[in-house]
């Protein structure tokens, strides 16, 4: 039965394609407005509902249940009256008609089309790419697949040490495989990370037993007499067997169905504001797409992109002119690392600006914490934390605020609470300087 709820829903039919985490997230967004738009049909390329694909991590290092990870099942869906279409990928979209066809032959009409097609896993041109036992991580497919390959025992090579790739091997470590870990850069998560927290997680992580090699250029992957990978070598001569590989080097936005429409399209489907692409028919969100030459590989800013195409297509239609108050605006997000036992945070640069950054670091060897900061005229504007990262979120929000943070910088680096006691003090004693004001 259809979920009863007094709405002023227009009549138009919305089609989103994609039920990851992105086009799950706007459903929910959808039903939570009035003025949503009457029929609302999803269509999934997985054969699973929606899931949590950030909790891949924890389901294969054997810390979570398959089912834990569902999101909304298919009944739920059927009792909010939304057409749920699962294991059927989109293939052709005739904007003109406006009419999509599914790879089984479905014929859909739309009045407005939502891509939330996500991202593929990227694949650089190394030979041997293509063999059995080389995989990626991206879905639940994947993650199964890496379970049972591990149940194998054996060795595992995983390609790239960015955060999915870290994950990847520590949940194949912990399903009792020997791991080695390929970075092509000198330090791991060299994206989020300086030096010292780099060396800090390496440590730990070889200490638990993966093999980590950085500044690692691979060449080619071999293959038994069965076809199957075996090895992999790298450009230095090094000979790395390996009965499973795991590709994780990155993602590329999946733009195919806004290519074959004709939409434009760069790196991701390109977006204005209002998560509108270039026909005024057709919104894109989540990793397809490309906003002001940015794309995605974190939910932080897709939840803001949901805000606001779920206002947009809830529109009252009947005044056609009106706008959501407020478009898609770019804001920085923070970095965690989902591997137990170690807790990473992270924001902003990487490496001080010289000349333009102050940094600020502690570092405690025995309880293996360690802080940096880096300000900018008395404002944070980066951190990594190693450790004891409790203080995480609020540094983050100094940074968000652009507050000046020169009354408590004697307490910056012990912490939320001490900082913040100094910051209330001076703001006691006299008002503080306005946020972002002109150094
Ligand atoms: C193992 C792992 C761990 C992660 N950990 C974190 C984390 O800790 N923090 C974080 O912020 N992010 C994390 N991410 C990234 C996060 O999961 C993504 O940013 C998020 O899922 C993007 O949502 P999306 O809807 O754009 O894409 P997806 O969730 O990938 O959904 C896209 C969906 O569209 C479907 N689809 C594609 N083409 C078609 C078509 N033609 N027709 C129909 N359906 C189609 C796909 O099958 C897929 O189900 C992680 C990702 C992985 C893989």
């Amino acid at each position: 039965m259809p979920h009863q709820q007094s709405t002023t829903a227009t009549t138009e039919h919305l089609v989103i394609v994609g039920n990851g985490m992105a086009g799950h997230r706007l459903v929910e967004a959808l039903l939570a407005r009035a003025e949503r738009p009457s029929h609302i049909t999803v269509i999934g390329a997985e054969a699973a509902p929606a899931y949590n694909r950030i909790l891949l991590s924890p389901l294969l290092a054997g810390e979570m249940e398959r089912e834990a990870l569902t999101l909304r099942n298919a009944e739920w869906y059927a009792e909010q009256g939304i057409e749920l279409v699962l294991g059927e990928r989109v293939e052709t979209i005739d904007r003109t008609a406006r009419r999509l066809t599914t790879d089984t032959g479905r014929e859909l009409g739309y009045d407005h089309l939502v891509l939330a097609t996500g991202s593929n896993p990227a694949r650089p041109p190394v030979p041997g790419l293509d063999l059995p036992g080389v995989h990626v991580f991206r879905d639940l497919n994947d993650a199964e697949a890496l379970a049972s390959a591990a149940e194998q025992g054996g060795n595992a090579v995983v390609i790239g040490g960015g955060l999915l790739g870290l994950e990847a091997a520590e949940g194949l470590r912990k399903r009792g495989m020997q791991v080695s870990l390929l970075q092509r850069a000198e330090r791991l998560m060299n994206r989020q990370l300086d030096l010292t927290a780099a060396r800090l997680l390496e440590n730990e992580l070889r200490h638990r037993g993966l093999d980590i090699h950085t500044g690692a250029q691979v060449e080619r992957l071999e293959a038994d007499a069965r076809g199957h990978v075996c090895a992999v070598h790298l450009a230095d001569g090094t000979r790395l067997a390996a009965d499973c590989v795991v590709l994780a080097i990155g993602i590329v936005p999946n733009v195919e169905l806004g290519r074959v429409a004709g939409l434009s399209v760069n790196r991701g489907i390109v977006v204005d504001v209002w998560l509108t692409t270039s026909d005024p028919a057709i919104h894109a969100l989540g990793e397809c797409c490309e906003f002001e030459d940015r794309t995605y590989g974190l939910v932080e800013p897709i939840w803001h992109q949901v805000d606001v195409l779920a206002d947009r297509l809830c529109l009252d239609h009947d005044h056609a002119d009106a706008e959501p108050a407020q478009g898609y605006v770019e804001q920085p997000t923070a970095t965690k690392l989902k591997v137990s036992g170690i807790s990473l945070y992270a924001f902003g640069p990487t490496d001080p600006e010289p000349g333009g950054h102050e940094v600020l670091s502690y570092r405690d060897p025995q309880q293996g914490d360690y802080r940096r900061l880096l300000l900018r005229d008395g404002r944070l504007e980066g951190a990594v934390l190693y450790g004891d990262t409790a203080s995480g979120p609020w540094y983050f929000e100094q940074a968000l605020a652009g507050r000046d943070l020169t009354p408590c910088r004697s307490a910056l680096l012990l912490g939320a609470s001490d900082a913040q006691l100094l910051l209330d003090d001076a703001l006691n004693e006299s008002p503080q300087r306005p946020a972002k004001e002109a150094a």
